[in-house]
């Protein structure tokens, strides 16, 4: 299996970018947003546990995210590879994704993180809360709680990936063509 996990700030585009690369490479894309977003909107008992974080622009708690991940994963077992967006956004998630894939003896075969700056995604993010709805684009307080959040916990992951030769990063600033295009590269010469 080709084992991607997409990696940026929110707003950085990942969901925009795992649209085309899920069909070009033929994987299963797995946002764990959109999960928790589908469980919200259908109150499941996940969906009304994550959104009292969601709302806040907290993290879900890892235990809760790694076992949806994982059954999200077991659903799907003869796939050619998963995209990974916006997991793992922890350490602990990411040593649990290990774990787990050598469970299956399988292994995560590269990060790729969309980079881009602060302002530009704060920008981005108010203007999709115009029209998604989303009460985590809505407010600014909100959005840079998610970044306080992305720094403290996520941002560690880039060393994590990089000790094991995983991490590649790409432009994030462009048209969404462009990006594609970039991010295609890596994934073709890995
Ligand atoms: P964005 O990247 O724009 O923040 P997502 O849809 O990926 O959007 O995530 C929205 C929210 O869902 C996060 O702020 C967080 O509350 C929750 N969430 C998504 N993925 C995870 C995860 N791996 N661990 C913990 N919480 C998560």
């Amino acid at each position: 299996m080709t084992n991607i996990v997409l990696f940026g700030k929110p707003g950085a585009g990942k969901g925009t970018q795992a649209e085309f690369l899920k069909e070009k490479y033929k994987l299963t894309h797995l946002s764990t947003g959109d999960i928790f977003r589908y469980n919200i909107k259908n109150a499941t008992e996940l969906g009304k546990l994550a959104q009292t974080y969601m709302d806040k622009g907290d993290l879900v708690p890892d235990e809760v995210t790694i076992k949806m991940l994982q059954s999200e994963v077991e659903k799907n077992p003869n796939t050619a590879g998963f995209l990974f967006d916006g997991f793992p956004r922890t350490i602990s998630q990411a040593k649990a994704l290990d774990v787990f894939l050598a469970s299956k003896n399988e292994i995560i075969t590269a990060t790729i993180a969309l980079e881009a700056d602060d302002d530009i995604l704060v920008a981005r993010l108010l203007d999709r809360g115009k029209t998604s709805g989303r009460i985590d684009d809505q407010d600014e307080d909100k959005i840079r709680n998610r970044y306080q959040e992305y720094n403290e916990k996520t941002a560690p992951l880039m060393g994590y990936y990089k000790e094991q030769n995983k991490f590649h990063a790409v432009n994030g600033i462009g048209t969404i063509d462009e990006i594609t295009v970039r991010l295609s590269d890596v994934i073709d010469n890995l």
